[in-house]
C-alpha cells in the first residue's frame, strides 16, 4: 500500500510486466500425483467435470477450460496435489507472451481491434477485463484497442457462459466482423460451459455458438493471462492476413 502512495506522490509510472505466474497464494496450475484410492473421490467433489480419472501413468487430467480453480480435488488428495502459482495457460507461455509482443508491431503493423460480448456472466470477468486498462496492466501498450462495434473488429471476446437470451446476439457479432476474424472464450463458463450446470436458460460454452480460437482457463482469469491471450491471437491473425 505505502509503496503505491510513494508511486503516486512520485509521480511514477505504476505499469507491471506481464507475468503468468501469480502470488503464493495463487491457485494455479494443478501439479502432484494422486492415489488410486482418492482419485475418484477427487472426481467426485469437483463441481464443474474437469477432474477425470484417467488410465494412464498420472492417474487423472485436469480440462482447464472448465476448471475453477476452486481447490475442491486439491483438498481431497491429502496433500498429494498442489495448485502451482503458474497460471494455467495451456498453449502460451511467458516467454511467448512477450515474443509475440514483437509479432503485433512486426507483422500487424496496426492496433488489434477487439469487441468483448458479455453472453451471459457473473460480470467478474468483465470487472478483471476492464482492469486490464488499468495503468498497472496498462493494454494499451500493446496496441489493443477496445471497439464499440463488431464490424470494427479483429477479435471477439466472449465472457460469461452463453444463454440463450445472448445466442443470437453472439451469432450476429461474430458474422458482422469483417475476415479474418478470431475469437477468444475468456474465463470458465465461456470456455467450458459448465459452471452454472444445464438449465433451459443456458446454452454452454461458446464453442458451441461460433468456433472458438483461444481459450482463456480461469473463474475469473487475471488480466495478465487475458493480455497473453490477446497477444497470442494478434500472432494468430497476422498469420492469416
Ligand atoms: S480445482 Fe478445478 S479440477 Fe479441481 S475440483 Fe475445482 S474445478 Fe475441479
Ligand atoms: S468464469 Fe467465473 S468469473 Fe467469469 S463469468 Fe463465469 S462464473 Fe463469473
Amino acid at each position: 500500500m505505502f509503496k503505491v502512495i510513494e508511486r503516486l506522490l512520485g509521480d511514477k509510472i505504476a505499469t507491471e510486466k506481464i507475468s503468468l505466474t501469480g502470488s503464493e497464494r495463487f491457485r494455479g496450475k494443478i501439479n502432484g500425483s494422486c492415489p488410486e484410492n482418492l482419485r475418484e473421490e477427487c472426481a467426485k467433489v469437483c463441481p464443474v467435470g474437469a477432474f477425470k480419472v484417467t488410465a494412464d501413468a498420472q492417474g487423472y487430467a485436469v480440462d482447464y477450460k472448465k476448471c475453477l480453480f476452486c481447490g475442491k480435488c486439491v483438498e481431497k488428495a491429502m496433500g498429494n496435489l498442489q495448485h502451482s502459482s503458474d497460471e494455467a495457460l495451456p498453449v502460451i507461455t511467458e516467454d511467448a507472451a512477450e515474443v509475440t509482443a514483437e509479432v503485433i508491431k512486426q507483422k500487424l503493423g496496426r492496433s488489434l481491434h477487439v469487441r468483448h460480448l458479455d453472453a451471459g456472466s457473473c460480470n467478474a470477468c468483465d470487472f478483471e477485463m476492464g482492469a486490464m486498462s488499468n495503468p498497472i496492466y496498462d493494454l494499451h501498450r500493446y496496441g489493443v484497442h477496445v471497439d464499440a462495434s463488431p464490424r470494427h473488429a479483429d477479435l471477439l471476446m466472449v465472457t460469461g457462459v452463453v444463454t440463450r437470451n445472448l445466442e443470437q446476439a453472439l451469432k450476429m457479432s461474430y458474422e458482422a466482423m469483417p475476415e479474418p476474424r478470431l475469437v477468444m472464450a475468456c474465463g470458465a463458463c465461456a470456455a467450458g460451459g459448465e459452471t452454472y450446470g444445464a438449465s433451459y436458460a443456458i446454452v454452454g460454452a461458446a464453442d458451441k455458438v461460433v468456433p472458438v480460437d483461444i481459450y482463456i482457463p480461469g473463474c475469473p482469469p487475471r488480466p495478465s493471462a487475458m493480455i497473453a491471450g490477446l497477444l497470442a491471437a494478434a500472432d494468430m491473425l497476422a498469420e492469416r492476413m
